[in-house]
């Protein structure tokens, strides 16, 4: 058996001409172009990249869109000014701060100083309660992004078992959430599990987020399972891996996400649909 390739990369360019139309028709009825602001500090070159990645991202579906570039030494006390700032900035409907920042800075303080009507991240406390409420507002991209590619290949998530590998709060949780209200009977792991392999063998829907190049073989997968790689691991060469090791769970998997060209693009196309929302808001 070889599985299917759930190619996030196209799903998520459907995503964004439908959101295009969306914004072209909010502009003919006389609305203002949904806008993102985001606020960038220091150099490191993956964020660099998911920043960039973002901005051309909102210019393709026409919001308009302002990267706030700061230094490394910016105090906290700065970045909640610019945030407050941006907080009541009629023509900012989201605010997005790229993490990981300096250490000077605490990261649950900036993401609290955020409006909840302009967190579309979807990290604030308020937004994370409501998801954990049942009456999700602004919603973690990523765990969005991993929720639409299991809708698109047809999960049933009321039937078997579903897997989470990973727990934080950016991946993991949030997702375990998403994944509660569609249904499933939800296993999350994380670094105390004992018997990791245990679980995975038993995941009829197997989502990996741990940040550890090859740590899910492809013999653990149970035939069949839909799995959704979200690691993203820079190796020595330059390549990106993911968490699952690809070739062999390529034989044994259902369904399952390449890696990049999986979850990546979708929790861009998810922050432009929460940017929106937050516009309609
Ligand atoms: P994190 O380091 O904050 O959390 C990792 C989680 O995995 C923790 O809960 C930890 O307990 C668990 N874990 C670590 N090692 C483990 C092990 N050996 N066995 C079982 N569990 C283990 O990382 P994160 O921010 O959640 O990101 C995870 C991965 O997802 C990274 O590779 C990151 O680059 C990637 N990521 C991708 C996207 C995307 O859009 N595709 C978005 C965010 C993060």
């Amino acid at each position: 058996m070889t599985a299917k390739i759930i190619d996030g990369k196209a799903i998520a360019a459907g995503i964004r001409l439908k959101l295009r139309e969306r914004v072209k028709q909010r502009v003919a009825d006389g609305a203002r172009r949904p806008g993102l602001a985001v606020v960038l500090l220091g150099e490191d070159p993956a964020s660099k990249i998911y920043v960039r990645n973002k901005i051309n991202a909102c210019a393709e579906v026409g919001f308009e869109s302002r990267v706030h570039h700061l230094d490394d030494s910016t105090s906290q006390g700065d970045l909640l000014a610019l945030i407050d700032q941006l907080n009541n900035d009629d023509v900012i409907d989201g605010i997005l701060v790229q993490l990981p920042l300096p250490q000077q800075i605490d990261d649950n303080i900036i993401i609290e100083a955020i409006s909840p009507a302009k967190d579309v991240d979807g990290f604030h406390p308020c937004n994370v309660g409501l998801l954990a409420q049942r009456r999700p507002g602004l919603r973690p991209c990523t765990a969005r992004g991993v929720m639409r590619l299991l809708d698109e290949v047809g999960a049933v998530y009321k039937q078997g078992k579903t897997v989470m590998i990973g727990a934080s709060n950016i991946v993991g949780r949030p997702t375990a959430l998403e994944l509660l209200i569609a249904g499933a009977t939800v296993t999350v792991c994380h670094r105390f599990t004992e018997d990791m392999r245990a679980e995975v063998e038993r995941a009829d829907i197997l989502i990996v987020a741990a940040g550890k190049p090859g740590l899910i073989p492809g013999e653990w997968i149970k035939r069949g399972a839909i799995v959704i790689d979200v690691g993203i691991n820079r190796m020595p060469d330059g390549k990106l891996v993911g968490d699952v090791q690809f070739d062999s769970a390529v034989e044994r998997a259902g369904y399952i996400t390449p890696v990049p060209g999986g979850v990546g693009p979708m929790t861009v196309a998810m922050l432009l649909e929460n940017t929106l929302r937050a516009a309609e808001m």
